[in-house]
């Protein structure tokens, strides 16, 4: 098993299976009335969030105490962050305290690689700045899977601001391990060039949304980051929404099995309207939930678990 999993291509497709099918196992335990394991017993697990999060945060706190770990949570607002500490200093006080996993949410892409250089426990990417966001993806994934019953094959759209998603560069690298087929659609503005070739070459690239639907099992939802943008990369929400937001006529273009996803937070009525959100298409509540069983699995596996 791998130590760290600070991007998606840490994931080989069997490891990534492993996880998934650990999920799985992890989901069972979320009917149950007593929903925790005392697998990680003694062990201690930081959650390091440089930035702003809901899902996530909540998501490996729920995680790590459903599996008995201790949770350390640290914001950098109200820590000596605020008072100019270092990334290293703080993470020699982290090393210091002996924790056994460190989960990062860092505004500068590649922070959880230098962090794993400098602590000893695992250290797991929760976000960093646009660049990847692996355990996003391995939610996702495991959602596709029980909804559609596979990876393999499956035709997922990645639609909207590609240029600032971590969740879209960690998606195309492990939906393309598992052997799906991405098309990654938004205005050029917003589509890196050479992405595809950067990421994995068999991935295209459209600025038609409307054109690449009917053909599509999964069509991934993203929120346009404004906080991320210094220029005007559209002319104005309207006209965004207009080409690349997803409504109940556009969604009727879906085949009937395809399911409609979003990594929230959502800009409701610019990138996806109340009604498709909303609808039994949708999966946005069960990514969610599907959520903790994941980083339940990458929790247990990483500290040393068996499948
Ligand atoms: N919650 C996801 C992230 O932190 C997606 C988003 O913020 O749009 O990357």
């Amino acid at each position: 098993m791998i130590k760290h999993l600070r991007s998606a291509a840490d994931l080989d497709a069997e490891t990534a299976t492993l996880i998934l099918d650990t999920a799985g196992e992890m989901a069972a335990l979320a009917g149950r009335e007593v929903k925790k394991l005392p697998t990680l017993r003694g062990r201690t697990v930081v959650n390091l969030f440089y930035e702003d999060s809901t899902r996530t945060r909540i998501s490996f706190e729920a995680a790590a105490k459903r599996l008995s770990a201790d949770v350390i949570n640290f914001s950098a607002k109200g820590s000596s962050v605020s008072k100019g500490e270092s990334l290293k200093d703080t993470a020699l006080t982290l090393q210091a305290m002996g924790a056994d996993a460190v989960v990062i949410r860092h505004p500068a892409s590649g922070a959880p690689h230098r962090l794993a250089s400098w602590v000893d426990g695992s250290v797991i990417n929760a976000g960093d700045g646009t660049h990847e966001h692996p355990t996003q993806a391995l939610l996702d994934a495991y959602t596709m899977r029980s909804r559609l019953g596979k990876i393999d094959g499956l035709k997922v759209a990645i639609v909207g601001d590609v240029l600032h998603s971590r969740v879209a560069r960690s998606n195309v690298l492990l939906l393309t391990t598992l052997g799906a087929e991405i098309t990654l659609v938004g205005p050029p503005t917003l589509i890196p060039v050479d992405i595809a070739a950067a990421l994995s070459p068999q991935t295209k690239v459209s600025y038609d949304l409307d054109s690449v639907l009917p053909d599509m099992d999964v069509v991934m939802m993203l929120r346009v980051q404004t906080e991320r943008m210094q220029d005007s990369y559209f002319p104005s929400a309207r006209e965004y929404s207009r080409r690349y937001g997803l409504d109940a006529p556009r969604m009727r273009r879906l085949p009937e099995h395809a399911i409609v996803m979003h990594p929230g937070p959502m800009n409701r009525g610019m990138e996806i309207a109340p009604e498709v959100a909303d609808s039994s298409r949708s999966t946005i509540v069960e990514q969610v939930a599907n959520g903790v069983s994941a980083r339940m699995a990458v929790l247990y596996l990483l500290l040393g678990g068996k499948a």
